[in-house]
């Protein structure tokens, strides 16, 4: 028997990296998600266009030859946002984190794929799906929950990376899949390569920032501040959630949020979740931090301008998102300085390329990155073999 793992999409793009391993009547696909796709564009010219990964019989009534299972690595919509064009009955494995916060997002309507089965699989618990054997690890990415994904066909062995980093606050985890799977000696590794995707005279003039070090300025803003302090954080990252309400507690402050933020924080287990009250908050500016999500831009209307704006990896992310442009000109004409306090959930190069190094695959595929032929020179400058497929090939195992 033999497993054909074929790359459907997300070779030179940012996330929606979709690939399937096949054996016998088993067919197994990870990720699910979408770069971009306009909620006005019918399914049939999603998947024409490639924007979908080629698999007609998910999202059309093309009947199907294969049981499919889905496995999503994390929750970010480059990695599970094709899930609502699933047009039957597919089981849809992720880990339990992932899993308590897709479930309120659906409550919330924030997500809604009314045919995706979810289940959870836990980490480091090996499961079978047909001839295959699946496994879990925990990773650190900017999503709670995210997994790096391990395949088996009993003889062979393949690894998503999922997204990852390590300069995060658990670096620990991603050094415990890479020793595991160092001595698995693995036939196949498929390595993200976001950081690659950014020229570096930029990078230059960019300093890095972590989860830590966002906290730590997000502090010091605090203190030296004596206006409303807004921020503008990712829903989907919620230990950067929990930590920044702790940090407003430990400046004296007290933290508000939106009614689907604190929704979304009471789900997962958080506790002293407070929904923001206009009025205490009018009454008292300065003791207060909100949380204020680019659709109720104009609750700040207001405060007339007196507040610091924090923006935190929230949406509108960055300027290929029109809305980018509004929130920057909204900022603008009430004189408030837009600051960033991102953190990116992606390795360095360079750790990127010791991480490859340290599991020495038999073959590294480069992806998930706008230039994965970088990547690929990084990594076979340090004597690894590395492989660039194009969309729809396969490879055998
Ligand atoms: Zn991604």
């Amino acid at each position: 028997m033999r497993m054909q793992v074929k790359f459907l999409n997300g070779l030179n793009t940012i996330g929606g990296n979709v690939v399937s391993f096949t054996q016998g009547k088993t067919r197994l696909v990870m990720d699910f998600g979408v770069n971009f796709a306009p909620s006005e564009t019918p399914t049939g010219d999603l998947l024409a266009n490639g924007t979908l990964p080629d698999l007609p019989d998910l999202f059309t009534d093309v009947s199907s030859e294969y049981e499919t299972t889905i496995f999503v690595s994390h929750l970010h919509l480059d990695h599970m946002g094709a899930l609502k064009y699933l047009t039957k009955p597919i089981d849809v494995y992720m880990s339990q984190a992932s899993a308590d916060l897709y479930y309120v997002l659906t409550k919330l309507g924030i997500e809604s794929a009314p045919y995706a089965n979810i289940k959870v699989i836990d980490f480091e618990k090996p499961t079978s799906f047909g001839d295959f054997e699946v496994t879990f690890f925990e990773t650190d990415h900017d999503a709670r929950g995210a997994a790096a994904i391990r395949i088996r066909n009993g003889e062979h062995t393949v690894v998503h990376s999922g997204d990852v980093r390590l300069d995060g606050p658990h670096p620990e985890r991603v050094n415990h899949w890479a020793d595991v799977l160092r001595d698995e000696n693995i036939d196949l590794l498929l390595l993200e390569g976001t950081e690659f995707s950014f020229d570096e005279a930029n990078d230059i003039a960019h300093e890095r920032y972590t989860e830590m070090s966002l906290q730590q300025n997000f502090a010091q803003i605090l203190q030296s501040s004596e206006q409303l302090v807004v921020i503008n954080p990712y829903e989907r990252n919620i230990d950067r959630l929990v930590a920044l309400q702790a940090t407003v507690q430990a400046n004296g402050r007290e933290m508000r949020w939106d009614h689907q933020f604190a929704t979304i924080l009471l789900a997962v287990g958080m506790t002293d979740v407070k929904e923001i009250d206009w009025e205490t908050v009018l009454a008292q500016p300065g003791h207060y931090v909100i949380q204020n999500h680019f659709n109720q831009l104009h609750d700040l209307d207001q405060f007339n301008g007196d507040y610091v704006y924090l923006h935190m990896n929230g949406e509108p992310l960055g300027e290929y998102d029109p809305r980018f442009a509004e929130l920057s000109d909204y900022l603008t004409n009430n004189d408030v300085l837009f600051c960033s306090l991102g953190v990116s959930g992606h390795a360095t190069p360079d750790d990127l390329v010791a991480l490859a190094q340290h599991i020495s695959a038999k073959k590294t595929v480069t992806w998930h990155s706008f230039k994965p032929e970088k990547e690929a020179k990084a990594l076979r400058e340090v004597g690894l073999n590395v492989y660039l497929p194009t969309k729809g090939e396969t490879l055998n195992y």
